[in-house]
């Protein structure tokens, strides 16, 4: 089969690897669909140095049809569509046994970051890691939910987002889009903020109320006008510390605060500060398999039009230029395709 490698010092090449046979407990997918994520370039980006090259296969946002399966497995089978939850875990702790693997505190094992992942023609999976997909959900859906429509729901959902509420996403790449499309989904007023103006274009013609430039140095205030005096709640996706310091600026008395963008590590915010208007903060880590049918079912009958922020539709073969497209910061959404 067809897999992709990275050889570091952002180079990606497609190269040959045997086909995967599925062990007890395994099956192989051919797949359909698989995806760039942002977190991808961590392993893309960094000089070559001393060490030998990884083969591991990239790719988090596995989405195709089984076409083995091995010993003892009876679900799924041969032919089923299934998304593949990538968040391995160490499959005994509670977390892991409860459908919440993507808060294993046992290492976070995962496809494309431990095990080879979904950047080629076919994957080795464990069968309970498989979730059957809807009839009727594409293959677009489908990998955008794997990883960032995911991501954005399960805050949303703690929220309790619903049309009583105005919501502010700081940062509008794939996750923040994602938010705003489940959102407005879920009946809620959405307020985007981004430094990038293409982004802000993009947000509103997706159907962002309101969208602002995170450099006015009027925000808070443009905020308080538009809501009412702050935003009942706040989506953070960018992971950057202005972004943290401005929460309590945004935010209503009583609001909520979910952060789900990773950056940098340095302390960006006092939580005394959350104490005028008695704010809470949490975190929202991925999102858990259990929610996986709930989300299925959630963008199939709300027709959530996830595939709108996809920009790239490409073959394995261009492997190279679109990991060179997605490290440029020029692109939405890019998935490959293998049909
Ligand atoms: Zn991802
Ligand atoms: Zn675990």
């Amino acid at each position: 089969m067809r897999a992709v490698q990275f050889l570091g010092d952002r180079q990606a090449i497609v190269r040959e690897k045997p086909d995967p046979s599925p062990g007890p407990g395994e099956v192989v997918l051919a797949m359909r669909a698989s995806a760039i994520c942002g977190s991808d370039l961590h392993r893309y980006r960094p000089p070559r140095g001393d060490r030998p090259i990884s083969d591991l296969v990239p790719g988090h946002e596995p989405c195709g049809v089984v076409v083995a399966v091995g010993a003892g497995v009876d679900n799924p089978k041969v032919g089923d569509r299934v998304l593949v939850y990538h968040r391995v875990g160490c499959g005994n702790c509670v977390q892991c046994r409860t459908g919440n693997s993507n808060i294993c505190q046992h290492g976070q094992r995962s496809y494309g970051g431990y095990f080879d992942g979904a950047d080629a023609e076919q994957m080795l999976v464990l069968a309970h890691r498989c979730n059957r997909l809807p009839d009727d959900l594409s293959w677009d859906d489908a990998v955008v939910i794997s990883c960032q429509a995911g991501t954005a729901y399960a805050p949303l959902r703690r929220l309790g987002a619903s049309g009583r509420d105005q919501i502010v996403v700081t940062g509008l790449g794939p996750v923040g889009l994602c938010v705003l499309l489940m959102g407005k989904a879920m009946g809620a007023r959405i307020i985007g903020i981004d430094p990038m103006p293409e982004r802000r274009a993009l947000a509103l013609s997706l159907g962002a109320d309101a969208a602002f430039d995170s450099a006015d140095p009027n925000l808070g205030q443009a905020v308080a006008d538009l809501t009412g005096g702050g935003a009942d709640a706040l989506v953070e996706t960018s992971g950057s510390r202005a972004a943290h310091a401005r929460i309590v600026d945004l935010l209503h008395v009583n609001g909520q605060a979910a952060i789900v963008g990773l950056g940098s590590l340095e302390p960006s915010i006092n939580p005394i500060a959350f104490f005028g208007k008695q704010l809470t903060l949490f975190a929202s880590n991925l999102y858990p398999e259990w929610q996986l049918p709930e989300i299925f079912e959630f963008v199939r009958r709300k027709q959530v039009p996830l595939a709108k922020i996809i920009t790239h539709r490409a073959s394995l073969e261009d492997a190279p230029s679109m990991f060179k497209l997605a490290d440029s910061a020029k692109a939405g959404k890019i998935i490959f395709r293998f049909d």
